[in-house]
């Protein structure tokens, strides 16, 4: 294993281990669907990452993609690998406590000469991780599997890395090289707002509406968030359709409080969020820093944004922020530090 980057992040998996119902359930839907479609880099891949150790307890579990067959699963990589990025090594990274994948992984690694024939070097490479978000994170994932330094925001392709999404394996292999149909993406949603947690299967070009209409709590006010609640968007307009990029949907209770220390081990998906705000003056708890995976020190923006002198956070290495949205989690006065980092930014 290639040795971590970074100590600091959050086991969110193990504060909050979402279960989701094991059917995988077809949503219908009859308007226009989106075609899938997958944008193949113009540069060089040398190296593909391949992500099956999710950080966030809201995205799609493993056993939805490998449905225990994991084997079937590494050979459409390998054919994905072979007809698109040949010159390339493939890393996949999966969750250190999952024994059995990770012996399933060794035994397809030894089944046959994964082996460049020229060079006898391996091509296919097994990397495990703790489930610490954000470990996952682009700039995260790829300092600590190939050691190597990207900003925020870069496109890993510049460094010729493609990440590549699990559900992209099975539709870049059975779209564009089987040539058959492939026509859905795996949606998770859960949260406080619903009545299930759910795996859905899904058209994209599906409001989000139709997807939640059976699951969605009725006797409360929610909130709706797109690929995570903390660092992801809230959907203002139910309306809005899916497309081959979403992750996951998140659906919480709306309150009139936030609770606090909510990071504090719970049996279920425990966030609340409040419109009416609750700010606190910031306590200097320090909670922000010893959480930040990239060693930044988030109260001090925070501090630039209350004194009305915004450009001032950038003398505290902003541009390494990586927007995940601990700081703001785990703040107990309620700051909204992410939201702050990022108009702070936008000075730049
Ligand atoms: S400062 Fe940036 S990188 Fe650090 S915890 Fe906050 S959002 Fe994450
Ligand atoms: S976690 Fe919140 S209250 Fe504590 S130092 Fe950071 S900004 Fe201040």
């Amino acid at each position: 294993m290639t040795k971590k980057a970074y100590k600091k992040g959050f086991n969110l998996i193990e504060t909050y281990p979402v279960k989701f119902a094991k059917t995988i359930v077809f949503v219908k839907h009859n308007g226009p669907a989106v075609n899938y479609s997958f944008s193949f880099p113009d540069k060089k891949v040398e190296h593909i990452i391949v992500n099956l150790c999710p950080t966030e307890p809201w995205a799609l579990p493993n056993r939805a993609i490998l449905r225990n067959r994991t084997h079937d699963f590494l050979n459409k990589l390998e054919t994905v690998r072979e007809e698109y990025f040949p010159d390339s090594h493939c890393h996949v990274v999966v969750n250190h406590q999952e024994s059995n994948l990770i012996n399933e992984l060794n035994q397809y690694k030894a089944g046959t000469d994964r082996i460049y024939p020229s060079t006898k070097e391996e091509y296919l490479h097994l990397h495990t991780m703790e489930p610490v978000y954000p470990y996952d994170a682009p700039v995260l994932i790829v300092k600590n599997i190939l050691g190597l330094d990207i900003a925020f925001g870069q496109n890993t392709i510049e460094h010729s890395i493609l990440l590549l999404d699990p559900q992209d394996v099975t539709g870049i292999f059975e779209h564009y090289i089987k040539k058959s149909e492939f026509n859905t993406r795996l949606i998770p949603i859960s949260g406080t707002g619903l009545k299930d947690n759910k795996i859905l299967k899904v058209k994209p070009g599906t409001p989000i509406k139709s997807m939640l209409e059976l699951y969605v709590r009725t006797d409360i006010k929610y909130r709706v968030f797109l690929d995570g609640l903390l660092n992801g968007t809230e959907v203002k307009d139910l309306n809005q359709k899916i497309n081959w990029s979403t992750k996951n949907i998140v659906v919480i209770e709306e309150r009139d409080y936030k609770t606090p220390f909510h990071y504090i081990r719970t049996k279920e998906l425990h966030f609340t969020t409040s419109l009416m705000g609750e700010l606190r003056c910031c306590v200097y708890c320090n909670f922000c820093d010893d959480i930040c995976p990239v060693n930044l020190e988030p109260a001090l923006y925070w501090h630039c944004y209350d004194r009305g002198e915004k450009h001032k956070a950038h003398l505290y290495a902003l541009e390494k922020c990586i927007e995940c949205g601990l700081c703001s989690f785990t703040c107990p006065s309620k700051l909204e530090l992410l939201q702050v980092i990022r108009e702070c930014k936008l000075l730049k």
